[in-house]
């Protein structure tokens, strides 16, 4: 069956648009387990340690000014997004930019108004999404023990990557801790 030509380049976009998003979602899951390196050189974990203290979560976030210019509430946490979130989807971009303006717009539009509380750190959000979508308490898994879920937005990347907590061994799954932080903090 032949289709016309407007509706096979709606699909060829569609593909290339899928195509963005799991490169993008893969290079931030790269990045992220990247970020979970303990190395004197890794600058990122550094930043990413904020995100994994204690009182993280516990913290109110709403949705300040600043944030609208990708400014986040720490220079950790904004080092943090640009690395692991922002710098692949600029590079997906450059290589995809057909789909670039749709990716980055995505990506602005998810980390100012529906991560954190919104949907990554809601405890609400389980069940069966949650074996597609790297939400609620599939993150919220990853903070309690950092040694697995490290996909963002999609947790089909720990599942090829085998970071998901079903794969890892047995004594990897009774960790249940936070990454102890460097500045005296009790790990929770
Ligand atoms: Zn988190
Ligand atoms: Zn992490």
């Amino acid at each position: 069956m032949a289709f016309s030509p407007a509706v096979e380049s709606a699909v060829h976009w569609l593909q290339g648009l899928l195509l963005a998003l799991l490169s993008w979602t893969g290079l931030a899951y790269g990045v992220h387990r990247l970020a979970h390196h303990r190395a004197s050189w890794n600058w990122l974990e550094v930043c990413h340690r904020h995100h994994h203290r204690p009182r993280y979560l516990l913290e109110a976030r709403p949705l300040r000014w600043h944030h609208l210019l990708f400014w986040f509430d720490t220079l950790a946490e904004s080092v943090d997004v640009w690395i692991t979130l922002t710098l692949p989807a600029l590079l997906i971009a450059a290589l995809l930019p057909a789909q670039g303006p749709v990716l980055l717009g995505l990506h602005y539009f998810y980390e100012v108004l529906f991560s954190d509380a919104r949907l990554d750190h809601n405890p609400r959000i389980q069940g069966r999404i949650t074996r597609v979508l790297a939400w609620g308490t599939y993150h919220l898994e990853h903070h309690r023990n950092p040694r697995c879920h490290y996909g963002l937005i999609v947790t089909l990347w720990d599942v090829v990557f085998g970071s998901t907590s079903r794969l890892l061994p047995p004594d990897a799954q009774a960790v249940g801790r936070m990454t102890p932080r460097r500045d005296g903090d009790a790990p929770s």
